[in-house]
C-alpha cells in the first residue's frame, strides 16, 4: 500500500475551490480631503477642483486642483529656477544621493504606496504590489546608478541636460510611468513639470511627499493636477525645453503638430496592438499563461497588451480550448483582494470605450466568449473576453481596445504570421512562442515592434529600452537609451 493510498480516507479532499476574501487594508493610506499642486517644494492651493474616485465603487476619494496656465506658468518658473540655481550644476554623484533616497522611501511605502495605486486606478493589489511599485523604486536605482556615469554612457560627446522638462503620463502604471519619467530627467540633470492622469492622480500627489522626506532641493520635482487643457498648457509653454508623454496615439500626434518647429525635444509612447504568435511546436500551457498574461494583466490596460493572439492553424482548437478553461479560473472583482486577478475598469469613459469595441466585434461576425463569472454591481467592470473568428479587418484586430478583449486570428507559415503581425499602424510591442531558438531570432527581426518578447510577455527591467514604431511613438525609455532624450551633446 503506498502513502498516498493509506492517507486517502484522512486527507481531505476538497471539494470547491471558493476563496475567502482576503482584502488588503486600507487604513495605512490617509488622503487630504483636497489636494492643491506641488510647486517650488509646496503645496499651493487650486482654484478649482475636481473629484477623483475608486473605480471599483465610485467612491469619492479627493477633491483635486485642475491646473490652470497660471498654475503650469509657476511650476515651470520653479523648474527653471531650480535648474538654474544649482541642480543642473550638481555633480552627478550628488544627484544619485537623492535619487537612491527617493527609491529607498518608495521601498519602504511600498504597501501605502501600492493600496493606493489599486484605490485609485482598480488594477488589483497584488500587481501594484509585485509589479509597479517594485519597478518603480528600480527605475530610481537603475537612474541613481548612470547619474555620475554619463560620459562614460556617451564618451567624447559632452553630455549635459535639455533643462526643463514637461512630463505626461497616463492612468494604466500612474506611478511606474512617473518613476520612468522623473528618474532619467533627474539623472540627467534636468527639472521636471509632470502632470498626472485626470483619473489617477493620487500616487503623484503621494510621492510629493516622497520627494520632501528625500529632501529633494524646492523645485526640481513639480507636480501640476488637471485634465488635457493642462497638458496641452505645459507642452505649449515657451520654458519647457522637451516634452515626454504617453497616453494615446490621437493626442500625440497633437502635441507632435503643435510642437513641430518649436525646436523643443519630444519623445512620445503611444498605443500598440501586440501581436502574441503562438507556434505548433510551442509548450502550449505555457503559453496560455503568457496569453493571460499579456492581455489581462491590468485589465488590458497596458500599451503593449497582447490584444492579437496569432494561433498557428493546427493548434488553434487546443489553444483556444485552453484559454477557455484558464479563464474561468480568473478571479475578477475587488481590486484590494490579494486573490483578485482582474481589476475595474479605470473610468466610466474607458469602459464605454470597450463596450463600444465588442459590440463592433459581434456586429461584425466575430464570435465571443466570456467565462461565468460575478460582476460587482456598483464601479466600472467588464468580464474577461476572448474572439474567436476575428478577420483582420474588423475593428477589434485593428484599434486599440485597452481593455481584457483578445482577439484570435490564425496563421500558418511563419512568413503569414509576419506578414500579418506587422499589417497594424502600431509598432509597440510582440511575443512569440516557439521552441526553436533560430526561428525566434527570425521572428524577432522581422517583426516591427519595439519590444520582441519569446516565450514571455509583458517583462519589463529598467535597463531595457522600451518604445515604439510607426504610430507607437519614437523615443526610447529604459536603459541606457532612456538617457539621451533628456541630454544634449556639446560634441
Ligand atoms: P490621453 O492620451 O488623452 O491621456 C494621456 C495623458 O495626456 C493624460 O494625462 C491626459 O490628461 C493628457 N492629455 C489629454 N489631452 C491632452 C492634450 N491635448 N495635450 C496634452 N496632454 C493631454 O489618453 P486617455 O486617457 O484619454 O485614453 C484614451 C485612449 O488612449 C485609451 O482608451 C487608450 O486606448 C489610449 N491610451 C494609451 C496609453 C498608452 O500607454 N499607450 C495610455 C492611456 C491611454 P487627462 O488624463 O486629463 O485626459
Amino acid at each position: 500500500m503506498t502513502e498516498l493510498d493509506r492517507r486517502q480516507d484522512r486527507s481531505p479532499v476538497p471539494q470547491d475551490w471558493t476563496y475567502a476574501p482576503a482584502p488588503e487594508a486600507r487604513d495605512i493610506v490617509s488622503l487630504r480631503g483636497r489636494y492643491g499642486h506641488f510647486i517650488g517644494g509646496e503645496w499651493v492651493e487650486a482654484a478649482e477642483t475636481y473629484t477623483t474616485i475608486a473605480p471599483r465603487d465610485e467612491e469619492p476619494l479627493a477633491e483635486i486642483g485642475e491646473g490652470t496656465e497660471q498654475d503650469v506658468e509657476r511650476a515651470v518658473a520653479a523648474a527653471r529656477g531650480a535648474f538654474e540655481d544649482g541642480w543642473s550644476a550638481l555633480p552627478g554623484s550628488e544627484r544619485a544621493k537623492y535619487l537612491f533616497r527617493i527609491a529607498r522611501i518608495l521601498q519602504e511605502r511600498a504597501r501605502e504606496f501600492a493600496v493606493l495605486e489599486s484605490l485609485n486606478g482598480g488594477k488589483p493589489i497584488k500587481e501594484s504590489r509585485d509589479v509597479d511599485l517594485p519597478l518603480a523604486a528600480a527605475h530610481f536605482f537603475y537612474y541613481a546608478g548612470w547619474a555620475d556615469k554619463l560620459e562614460y554612457a556617451f564618451p567624447n560627446r559632452q553630455p549635459r541636460p535639455v533643462g526643463v522638462a514637461g512630463q505626461i503620463i497616463p492612468w494604466n502604471f500612474p506611478l511606474l510611468m512617473l518613476a520612468w519619467k522623473i528618474a532619467p530627467a533627474l539623472a540627467c540633470g534636468n527639472t521636471v513639470v509632470l502632470k498626472p492622469a485626470e483619473t489617477t492622480p493620487l500616487t503623484a500627489l503621494l510621492f510629493c511627499d516622497v520627494l520632501r522626506q528625500a529632501e529633494l532641493p524646492a523645485g526640481v520635482v513639480n507636480i501640476v493636477t488637471g485634465d488635457g487643457r493642462t497638458g496641452a498648457a505645459i507642452v505649449d509653454h515657451e520654458g519647457i525645453d522637451k516634452i515626454a508623454f504617453t497616453g494615446s496615439t490621437e493626442v500625440g500626434k497633437a502635441i507632435q503638430r503643435r510642437l513641430a518647429g518649436t525646436g523643443k525635444k519630444l519623445t512620445l509612447e503611444l498605443g500598440g496592438k501586440a501581436a502574441n504568435i503562438v507556434f505548433d511546436d510551442s509548450a502550449l500551457d505555457q503559453a496560455v499563461e503568457g496569453i493571460v498574461n499579456g492581455i489581462y494583466f491590468n485589465q488590458g490596460h497596458v500599451c503593449c497588451a497582447g490584444s492579437r493572439l496569432f494561433a498557428q492553424e493546427s493548434i488553434v482548437e487546443p489553444l483556444v480550448e485552453k484559454l477557455k478553461r484558464r479563464l474561468e479560473t480568473l478571479r475578477v472583482g475587488d481590486p484590494l483582494d490579494k486573490n483578485t486577478d482582474v481589476g475595474a475598469i479605470n473610468s466610466r469613459m474607458q469602459l464605454d470605450k470597450i463596450e463600444e469595441l465588442v459590440q463592433a466585434g459581434r456586429d461584425e461576425g466575430a464570435e465571443i466568449y466570456q467565462p461565468p463569472c460575478t460582476l460587482p454591481e456598483k464601479g466600472y467592470w467588464f468580464a474577461p473576453t476572448v474572439f474567436t473568428n476575428v478577420a483582420q479587418s474588423y475593428r477589434i484586430a485593428q484599434e486599440e481596445i485597452f481593455g481584457p478583449v483578445l482577439s484570435v486570428l490564425t496563421f500558418r507559415t511563419p512568413d503569414e504570421a509576419v506578414e500579418k503581425a506587422n499589417n497594424t499602424p502600431f509598432g509597440l510591442s510582440a511575443g512569440v512562442w516557439t521552441e526553436k531558438g533560430s526561428r525566434i531570432l527570425w521572428m524577432a527581426q522581422r517583426m516591427r515592434a519595439g519590444v520582441v518578447w519569446a516565450n514571455t510577455f509583458n517583462r519589463f527591467d529598467p535597463s531595457s529600452p522600451f518604445g515604439g514604431y510607426k504610430e507607437s511613438g519614437f523615443g526610447r525609455e529604459g536603459g541606457r537609451h532612456g538617457l539621451e532624450p533628456y541630454l544634449e551633446f556639446d560634441a
